[in-house]
């Protein structure tokens, strides 16, 4: 068969992905072309006076076969790194407190967050009829556990993910999962426990959150390694000719390839694909802060037993949430230290993106000192922008996102978190899906 040529736009892991799924299809010639001087996209892990600092992403789940297999294939199982056991508790702040907040839909029964009145509302979500179309996630949590919960729960459980408004946050979107068991087992309650039950019965290892010795940039670089990417280098545009592609580089250089795939974040690759693609238009991006800190052991009064904790709005509390860094992966810190992450900003806080540094750090540090009893300064503080960070995943996103893909011509292909999702896992099981669409054009 003869070789055609596949330009990726963008060397995140979406567009890793994707020329990770074509190259294995042995037909397709993949070049990559990646603006920056890194792989990975907003993956990216340092090491700061011996603290470990992630940027972008602290970690993936361990639920999703395509990732799983994709670790094993290029060799990096041995360098997977499990939360310690101490830190599966996730914390929400009520009343200035930490509270353990419910791991599971059926652990929400015994939540001693929620009210008397809450617990007997939620105790008839098996009863409440599934409603088969899109809304958003607080409309859903109402809908199907009542208004406390919602109220509660809702916001901290959207923010964590994608850092946007969980009244605008479609839940087919964000948590797909949560839809399919209300479709499908008509209860998230019960499809909860039932595919707890099953996953017991079939020997299956408790999943959750896992990241990698030397950090999560670990994957792209693996990924990188074994593709023909050109980094330093962006695209500055894309025009069809006959039969194909022109890719048009920053040096002023050009590559002709029978397919490409943009796989870079929606602003750049709505200047790509040109006003043509006028459903760009209804898409919107949120920014996002994270702030690592590295403290001595003696220095916070909160033991940090747990994976993390959220802070709702209500609290007047700025950040949106904290994760307890080195309890989760115990080499995150030096020894008779500990970090923590402070996130800040999304849709409802752009102004956290845009302040300056200095007093972002007051604002995470203050937030610190009354959460965790932080006293003193941290040994090491590092701040990372991303403007923007995240799209926003609005009621309605999937059905917005295919009438923008069936404006694509037969080998354009769209890649990315938007279309993908916003998790690592989403955006790595897209690139089978991606490069399908490719090869279905080749045919
Ligand atoms: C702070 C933060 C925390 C997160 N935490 C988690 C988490 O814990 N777990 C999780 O699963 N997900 C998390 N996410 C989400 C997840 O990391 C992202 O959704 C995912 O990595 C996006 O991948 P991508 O390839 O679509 O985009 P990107 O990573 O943005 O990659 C796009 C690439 O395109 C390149 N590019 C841009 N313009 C051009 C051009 N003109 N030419 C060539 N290349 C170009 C960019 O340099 C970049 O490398 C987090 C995201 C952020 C920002």
């Amino acid at each position: 068969m003869a070789t055609s040529r596949c330009v990726v736009i963008g060397g995140g892991i979406a567009g890793l992905a994707a020329a990770d799924a074509l190259e294995r299809a042995g037909s397709v010639e993949v070049v990559v072309i990646e603006e920056g001087a890194a792989p990975g996209g907003v993956i990216r892990s340092e090491v700061r006076d011996g603290f470990h600092v992630e940027l972008g992403p602290f970690a993936f789940l361990s639920h999703a076969p395509a990732t799983m297999e994709m670790i094993e294939r290029y060799g990096l199982m041995d360098e997977v790194v499990t939360p310690s056991p101490a830190a599966t508790r996730r914390y929400l702040v009520q009343g200035g407190e930490l509270v353990a907040a419910p791991s599971s839909p059926g652990a929400m029964l015994s939540s001693p967050l929620l009210s008397k009145r809450a617990l007997a509302r939620l105790a008839a979500e098996p009863f409440v009829r599934p409603v088969a179309t899109d809304e958003s996630v607080f409309e859903f949590m109402r809908r199907r556990f009542g208004r406390e919960v919602a109220e509660k729960l809702a916001d901290p459980m959207v923010a964590g993910v994608t850092a946007s408004d969980c009244r605008q946050t479609s839940v087919a979107a964000v948590f797909s999962r949560l839809k399919t068991m209300e479709i499908e087992s008509k209860s998230v309650i019960r499809g909860g426990m039932a595919a707890g039950k099953q996953r017991r019965r079939d020997g299956e290892p408790k999943h959750g959150l896992r990241s990698f010795r030397s950090g999560m940039a670990a994957l792209p670089r693996a990924l990188a390694e074994r593709t023909d990417c050109r980094f330093g280098v962006g695209a500055t545009s894309l025009s069809q000719k006959a039969g194909g592609f022109t890719v048009t580089l920053s040096d002023d250089s050009t590559l002709d390839a029978d397919s490409v795939v943009v796989a870079t974040p929606p602003d750049v690759s709505r200047r790509l694909l040109g006003s043509a693609r006028s459903g760009f238009s209804t898409f919107a991006s949120v920014g996002l802060r994270a702030l690592t800190y590295g403290f001595r052991r003696a220095d916070v009064r909160h033991p940090l037993d747990g994976f993390g904790c959220l802070l709702p709005r209500s609290e007047g509390i700025r950040p949106l949430g904290m994760i307890f860094s080195s309890s989760l992966f115990p080499g995150h810190a030096p020894e008779g230290c500990v970090s923590v992450r402070v996130l800040m900003g999304g849709s409802l806080d752009p102004g956290a993106v845009t302040m300056p540094e200095g007093e972002a750090h007051a604002i995470a540090m203050d937030a610190l000192r009354r959460c965790l009893g932080v006293r003193g300064e941290p040994l090491m503080s590092h701040c990372a922008t991303w403007a923007p960070a995240i799209p926003r995943y609005d009621v309605g996103h999937r059905r917005r996102v295919a009438t923008l893909q069936a404006t694509m011509p037969p080998g354009l292909v769209l890649a990315g978190n938007l279309v993908a999702g916003p998790a690592v896992n989403d955006c790595i099981r897209d690139g089978a899906r991606v490069a399908a669409e490719v090869l279905t054009n080749l045919d």
